[in-house]
């Protein structure tokens, strides 16, 4: 068993560490959410005062943070995490980030002598309370080895997509699918409610028709259809639709610098960002189902 630095204690942050410390690890966390360290020191994990009192003495660090200014801050910089870790320390980040960032850390830890995984995740919080998660990860294959048995205590599938920050770009891709079909599977729903279906039948149709996928049999965006997902929460906890609109930005500006066309992810996107500009930036992604309802209902 190993001891681990955990921080960012979010909606996926929180219930990642809580595995580890299940699976026997001792766990040391951060986040500038005391409440959020409270919940789960009281769960088994040891409360720090800082990210660098967190990293001192463990031989892991595991970051999860919204986005790259935050992953940078945190590693970069004077009193950065870079700076103060112990030599041989393993540090593995977990958010979803721009793969510039991730690349430009790992090769700030290279020139320390240090390993640098970027393991970007899917799964939702539901894979995080399970430790069902898949990892996707970019870095060296000593780095990938040694981060493999850690990020077992939290998912199930492990990928290793190639050197630093090909974990990232692999992310984005699924996340920016993810978008186009959470957007397109509210339509239709939407689509049948107007003409008088229910949409509990119509989402056990198209389940297991030509339609299916992913939000149809884990995260139903339609409220009252699925038990134990947002939708069913008032849209509350889960994945929110900032984050969202950040990994669509990070998909459109992966697709400029190749020259790619990405014209449903460009719908996605100002999809999303339109339902943010409505006041709904904190709200689970799947509440974009709510723009077809008002738009249908006009
Ligand atoms: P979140 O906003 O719930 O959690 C982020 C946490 O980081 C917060 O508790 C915040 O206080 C903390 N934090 C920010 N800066 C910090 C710092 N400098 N030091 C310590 N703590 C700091 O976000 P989340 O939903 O847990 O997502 C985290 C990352 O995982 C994001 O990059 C997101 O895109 C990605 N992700 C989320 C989901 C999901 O379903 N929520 C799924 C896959 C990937």
């Amino acid at each position: 068993m190993a001891t681990i630095a955990f921080i960012g204690l979010g909606n996926m942050g929180g219930p990642m560490a809580l595995n580890l410390v299940r699976a026997g690890h001792t766990v040391r966390v951060f986040d500038l959410n005391h409440d959020a360290v409270h919940a789960i020191a009281e769960q088994g994990a040891i409360p720090c005062p800082s990210s660098c009192g967190a990293a001192a003495g463990a031989e892991v660090v595991i970051t999860m943070l919204p986005a790259g200014k935050h992953v940078r801050g945190l590693y970069l910089g004077e009193s950065g995490l870079l700076e103060t870790v112990a030599q041989g320390t393993l540090l593995i980040d977990s958010s979803t980030i721009d793969a510039e960032s991730a690349r430009v850390v790992a090769e700030a830890a290279r020139k320390k002598g240090l390993e640098f995984v970027d393991a970007p995740v899917s799964g939702g919080t539901a894979g995080a309370a399970a430790g069902t998660l898949t990892f996707i990860c970019g870095g060296s294959d000593d780095g990938f080895a040694q981060a493999q048995p850690i990020l077992a205590s939290m998912g199930v599938n492990i990928f290793h997509a190639g050197a630093a920050g090909a974990g990232q770009v692999a992310k984005i891709c699924n996340n920016m699918l993810l978008a186009v079909l959470m957007a397109g599977t509210s339509e239709a729903l939407q689509l049948g409610i107007q003409n008088g279906l229910d949409p509990k039948v119509l989402s056990q149709i198209i389940k297991v028709s030509s339609g299916g996928n992913w939000t149809l049999e884990k995260y139903n965006p339609c409220p009252g259809v699925m038990d134990s997902v947002p939708s069913s929460n008032g849209y509350q906890g889960g994945f929110m639709v900032d984050l969202m609109c950040k990994d669509l930005g990070l998909a459109a500006h992966t697709a400029t610098d190749s020259g790619s066309a990405t014209p449903m992810g460009s719908l996605a996107t100002s999809l999303f960002r339109l339902h943010a500009a409505k006041g709904n930036g904190r709200r689970d992604f799947s509440s974009i189902f709510e723009q077809f309802e008002q738009q249908n209902n006009k």
